[in-house]
């Protein structure tokens, strides 16, 4: 009997194109369960609910299929802010823990069961300026939020490219995203604040996040080396009631590729040549951000078609996949 399964942990198909980008910006009935539903009528099967490496071990999975891909993402997020006094405060949450729990509570019930991490009437930080910040911040101003800040600690992009940013290369200057442009709208300003390092969270007595403090950064070598350096006497205090950390991901999780003795590359990615896509043990495929880190959905198609092609070249010898 042929088997063509995809295993997911989570109680939707879909991955971050389900519960990482909101809605708002990916319609989830419309674009991404249509997909699926065209996909389960060519007779894939969704096995939901099923974490492998926990659930299930890695090593079942490889057994009991002659060909595996993994296409886990690279899902663990980054901290920077781990060692900063309050950081246990109640309040204080992963961007992803916010995004995903919105838009589960949105499919299920309209927000209606209420189990969600709720913006409204509150003080919003997001630390981190780039679209999964933003993503936070439309999120943010859609529940209500009272007020929402971004902070970055890179300095403020230039409006035009810089001498060393020519083109073809991505032009690296500053725009507003959707997010910004909404609270632009709302609250008159870009919400964003370069060059601003968190140091300390405040709580109450209840341990609840009440604020936090900054300090500006001058991007300039230091003499110990550093590239940039605190500005004494630029501390504030801003309020908060809730933070989002959305500060970048460090690669996938170890526990698949642990269990099934994947070879990482320098990033800490599942090592497997762009293109091949083979990793280091026989019939056993990495694509998408398991693969080349965190990026974007153009690249996780590319990628898994990719694959597709030479997991049909490993089983058939050949293969007639574009
Ligand atoms: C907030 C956010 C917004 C984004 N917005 C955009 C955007 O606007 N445009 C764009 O192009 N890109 C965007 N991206 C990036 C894009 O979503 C990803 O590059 C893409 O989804 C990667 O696809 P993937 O299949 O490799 O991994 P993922 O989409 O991460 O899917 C991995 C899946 O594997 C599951 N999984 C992990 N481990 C296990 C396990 N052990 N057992 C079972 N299942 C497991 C996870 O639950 C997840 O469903 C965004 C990313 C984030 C975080």
């Amino acid at each position: 009997m042929l088997f063509r399964s995809v295993y997911e942990r989570s109680d939707r198909i879909g991955g971050l194109l389900m519960y990482g980008i909101p809605n708002m910006k990916l319609d989830k009935q419309k674009v991404v369960q249509r997909r699926l539903d065209l996909m389960a009528a060519e007779g894939i099967e969704f096995v939901i609910n099923t974490e492998i490496g926990k659930d299930q071990a890695a090593s079942q999975i490889g057994d009991l299929f002659d060909a595996t891909v993994i296409c886990t993402g690279a899902t663990k997020p980054m901290d920077f802010v781990k060692d900063a006094s309050g950081r246990d405060l109640k309040g204080i949450y992963f961007a992803m823990d916010f995004l995903s729990a919105n838009t589960k509570s949105l499919l299920d019930t309209g927000h209606a069961d209420g189990n969600y991490i709720s913006a409204k009437d509150k003080h919003i930080i997001v630390l981190g300026g780039g679209d999964t910040g933003t993503d936070c911040v439309g999120t943010s101003l859609r529940h209500g939020c009272k007020t929402v800040n971004q902070f970055d600690v890179i300095p403020k992009p230039p409006n035009e490219r810089a001498p060393d940013n020519p083109w073809p290369q991505w032009p690296t200057i500053y725009k507003l995203d959707y997010g910004q442009e909404e609270a632009a709208a709302r609250f008159g300003d870009d919400p964003r604040r370069y060059r601003t390092s968190t140091f300390e969270f405040v709580g109450d007595d209840q341990g609840h996040l009440k604020g936090l403090s900054t300090i500006d950064l001058e991007w300039k070598k230091t003499a110990t080396g550093a590239p940039f350096g605190k500005i004494p006497g630029t501390e504030k205090e801003w309020p908060a009631d809730l933070v989002l950390l959305a500060m970048g991901f460090s690669g996938p999780e170890d526990t698949v590729l642990d269990q099934l003795g994947i070879e990482r590359d320098t990033r800490s990615n599942a090592r497997a040549e762009y293109g091949k896509y083979a990793t280091n043990a026989p019939g056993i495929f990495a694509a998408g951000d398991a693969r080349r880190g965190q990026s974007l959905v153009v690249w996780a198609i590319h990628e898994g078609r990719g694959a597709a092609r030479e997991c049909d070249r490993y089983l058939m010898g050949s293969t007639d996949l574009p």
